[in-house]
Parts: structure tokens; C-alpha cells; sequence
């Protein structure tokens, strides 16, 4: 069996996985990254609202609005050419329902300094369904751009060994190295780490069980991201808060918009470690140990984008002829204790020493940078 030697094993090949192997290997550390799909960049880094927080959504979680805004500037100096800047972001207090109000929402900003400057008149905008409207600057980046910027600075980077198709089965400590068994397609090896980092988002517990750490608290969701045309907004986008609201907004630099409500975006719910759902009955090879790719899935729920639009074509006088293009799936994962003030925080945790094992759990894209205070 092949034997491979590295100084940081880290599993998962989505942002966070691929930026902390880029880091590591700029420290001079030889790094394997272990991806179970054929691809990188396939899962929650591709298919999000592609928000570049600045912390506007957050109004029940302060720490997950300040930690936004911390790395912010970084993320967008640093990915510039992803991102699109000149995004006429619109923030609005739903007139029902909501758990905010305007006088709440512009406390909320003042404390945090967030420009927000109210918009009494809009001729887009329909007011009898919003108590208040504010102008923003939030931008958008594009997640695919990211994904084929990071896939090509991985493979210039001969530090990092790149295995796709790959997991890890079973592993030994055997300080002050990791022994660890690898599945890579029909073949195995062995890895021999010194440091090991989860970085696989929805399946962090199981790749904790693993190791043989203890779990972290999350719950799993089958989200939809609707992708679609919306002639008229160009590069305008609405949040409607705070509650089961929705987004419409510039998907990255597509040319297409992103849809999403807290009502219909969620199709399916586990409160267990590992996400199981009912579908994986279908799909005996999705397993909650490792969850596969929704998109590719024909087991995949049908789409909620009927029911979104309807919900969001209500705050617009004429939203026009919006077109399904089509939806982007996957399981989305929440600290449980997130569960009433929707913060979405970024942990990293050392759960192990000699050999070490580090588990990153992100909230947001631009909390990158955490990974270089723990590393
Ligand atoms: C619907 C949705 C909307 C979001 N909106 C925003 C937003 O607007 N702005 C924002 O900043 N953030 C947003 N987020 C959060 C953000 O997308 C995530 O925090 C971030 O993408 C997580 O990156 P990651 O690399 O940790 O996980 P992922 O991108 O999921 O990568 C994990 C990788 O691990 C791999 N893997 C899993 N198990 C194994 C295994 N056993 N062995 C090997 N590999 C394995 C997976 O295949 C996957 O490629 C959103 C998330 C979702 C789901």
C-alpha cells in the first residue's frame, strides 16, 4: 500500500479546507488535502446566498454582526476580481411579522456603525408591505469564480497533494504522528500526519467521530438557492427582516440573481450530529457519515421557487417577468445554540494535542482569516 508522509492532513475541499491548505503550505508545511467528491468547491461554498456580510442580518446576534465586518475589507481586498462591488443593496423591515421594527434596526446599526440610510419614496419598491426601507453597500461575491481561483492556486502549489474522491476510513494516534487510512476511489492509503484539520462543514461530526473527538452541537437543513433572471433589479437586491422573510439579490458577477426565504429555502431538517434525512432511504450511498452531493441527486426535493418568488414579487410594485433558471441544493449546518438568535459564528476548536486534531466549523466566507490565528 502507498505510504504518504505530511506535516497537516486536512479533509474537506471547499474554502475552508482549500484556504488553510494554501496557508499552510505558504508557512512551508507539506499538506494533503482530502476531497470526498470528484471536484472541489461542490457543497455550502458553492451554493450560497454569496452575501459578503457586513453584518445588516444579523440584528439578534452582535458577536456574528461584529465578526462580519472583522475580515470583511481583508476578504475583499484579497478576491477582488470575485466580487461585485456596485450592488445597490436594500435592506426592509417587513410592516408584519417581524421581529424587528425601524427604530430597532437603526439602534442595532448606529451601535455597530453600519451605514443605513433610510428610503422613504422607491419607485420599485412596494411600501404597503414594508414599514421601512434602508440603502446599503453590501456586495456580492461569486462563488464559482472563487472556486476556479482556489482550484488553480492549489495546483500550483506543490506543497499540497491534492486526492479527490477521497476519505478518511479509519485512523490510529500514534503520537506524535496521525496514522490514517484512506479510501481514494478503488484504492487505499496510508497517511502519516502530524496534524489533522476538518474542514467538511455539514460532515465535521463525522470526521470527529473518527478521530475520535467529541461531536459539536449542529443541526443539518436541505437548502435551496434558486438561481433566476430578474430583468428591471440589474444589480439591485432586497433582505426583507428579520423572521421567515426573503432575499433577492446579484449572484456574484453571473448576471443572475439568487432567491432565497427563510420559509422555503429549508426543505428538510436533522437535529442529529450527522445529517440524516429521509432521502438517504433513496439513496443508500448517501450516508449521514458522508453526505453526498444534493445537485447530483436525483433523490433531491422538488424546487420551492414558485412559493419564493410569490413571497418576495410582494415588496416589488412591478417585479416583472422573473425566470427560473435553476436551484442549486445543499445541506446547510447551524450550531445548534444558534437556533433562536441565527448568529452563525466561525469556531475553530482544538480537540486534541499530540497529534493534533482542529475542527473548523465556518459561519461565513470571509471568516477565512480565523484559520491563520489557530494554525
Ligand atoms: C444555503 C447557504 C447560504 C449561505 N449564505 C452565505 C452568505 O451569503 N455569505 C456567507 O459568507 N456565507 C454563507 N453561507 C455559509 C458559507 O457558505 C459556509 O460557511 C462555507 O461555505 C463553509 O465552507 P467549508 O469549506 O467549511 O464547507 P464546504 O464548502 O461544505 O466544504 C466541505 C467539504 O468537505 C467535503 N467532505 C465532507 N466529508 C468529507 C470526508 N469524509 N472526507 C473528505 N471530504 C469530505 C465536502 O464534500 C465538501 O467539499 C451559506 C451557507 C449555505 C449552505
Amino acid at each position: 500500500m502507498k505510504t504518504i508522509s505530511c506535516d497537516f492532513l486536512i479533509v474537506g475541499g471547499g474554502l475552508f479546507g482549500s484556504y488553510a491548505a494554501l496557508y499552510l503550505a505558504g508557512k512551508g508545511y507539506g499538506v494533503v488535502l482530502l476531497e470526498k467528491e470528484a471536484r472541489l468547491f461542490t457543497k455550502a461554498s458553492l451554493v450560497n446566498q454569496a452575501r459578503l456580510h457586513s453584518g445588516y442580518h444579523y440584528p439578534r446576534s452582535i458577536a456574528t454582526a461584529l465578526m462580519s465586518n472583522d475580515y470583511k475589507q481583508r476578504f475583499a481586498e484579497e478576491h477582488k476580481d470575485f466580487i461585485l462591488f456596485e450592488l445597490e443593496k436594500y435592506y426592509a423591515i417587513d410592516r408584519y411579522g417581524s421581529y424587528t421594527d425601524s427604530a430597532q434596526f437603526e439602534r442595532f446599526c448606529e451601535y455597530l456603525s453600519l451605514h443605513c440610510e433610510p428610503v422613504p419614496r422607491h419607485p420599485l419598491f412596494c411600501f404597503e408591505r414594508l414599514e421601512a426601507l434602508y440603502r446599503t453597500t453590501e456586495p456580492s461575491f461569486d462563488p464559482a469564480l472563487i472556486s476556479a481561483y482556489y482550484r488553480r492556486r492549489l495546483a500550483d502549489e506543490k506543497r499540497i497533494q491534492l486526492f479527490t474522491g477521497a476519505w478518511p476510513l479509519r485512523v490510529e494516534a500514534d503520537a506524535p504522528v496521525w496514522k490514517v487510512l484512506v479510501q481514494h476511489g478503488d484504492e487505499q492509503l496510508l497517511l502519516q500526519a502530524g496534524g489533522v484539520l476538518n474542514a467538511t462543514y455539514s460532515a465535521s461530526n463525522a470526521v470527529n467521530h473518527i478521530f475520535g473527538v467529541s461531536p459539536i452541537p449542529l443541526m443539518h437543513e436541505i437548502s435551496e438557492i434558486a438561481l433566476l433572471y430578474a430583468p428591471g433589479l440589474d444589480k439591485i437586491g432586497l433582505t426583507v427582516m428579520d423572521g421567515p422573510f426573503g432575499s433577492i439579490m446579484p449572484f456574484g458577477k453571473s448576471g443572475l440573481h439568487s432567491l432565497s426565504s427563510v420559509a422555503y429555502t429549508h426543505h428538510r431538517v436533522s437535529y442529529e450530529a450527522k445529517p440524516r434525512f429521509s432521502c438517504q432511504q433513496q439513496q443508500t450511498h448517501c450516508l449521514p457519515e458522508r453526505p453526498d452531493d444534493c445537485n447530483a441527486c436525483s433523490a433531491q426535493p422538488a424546487s420551492n421557487y414558485e412559493k419564493m418568488a410569490l413571497q418576495m414579487k410582494r415588496y416589488f410594485k412591478h417585479s416583472g417577468s422573473w425566470q427560473h433558471y435553476f436551484s442549486l441544493f445543499t445541506i446547510k449546518s447551524k450550531l445548534q445554540a444558534n437556533f433562536i438568535d441565527d448568529g452563525r459564528p466561525t469556531e475553530i476548536l482544538s480537540l486534541r494535542e499530540n497529534p493534533s486534531f482542529y475542527c473548523i466549523f465556518a459561519g461565513k466566507i470571509n471568516s477565512i482569516y480565523e484559520i491563520e490565528k489557530v494554525l
